[in-house]
């Protein structure tokens, strides 16, 4: 999967399993961008991956945005 993020064009858009949410999005790690649908993946339709978790009462802010990134009961690239 080789798609660029249409947000901040610094990264390209990884396939991501969520574990602590159940849930394959589609996240940019540079500016946290996330898309619940590889079909639409463009500007307008991000959301930030803290708001999405914020919806679900997990709370994620810059410094445990690391330990999301580094902890695969958190998450694991599947692609
Ligand atoms: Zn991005």
């Amino acid at each position: 999967m080789k798609i660029d993020c249409p947000r901040c064009q610094q990264d390209l858009v990884k396939k991501v399993h969520i574990g602590i949410v159940g849930k394959t999005v589609f996240h940019c790690y540079e500016c946290e961008a996330t898309w619940f649908n590889e079909d639409a993946i463009e500007y307008a339709t991000f959301l930030d991956l803290s708001t999405y978790l914020g919806r679900k009462k997990i709370d994620l802010s810059s410094s445990t945005y690391a330990t999301f990134v580094d902890d695969p009961t958190w998450h694991t690239i599947e692609n």
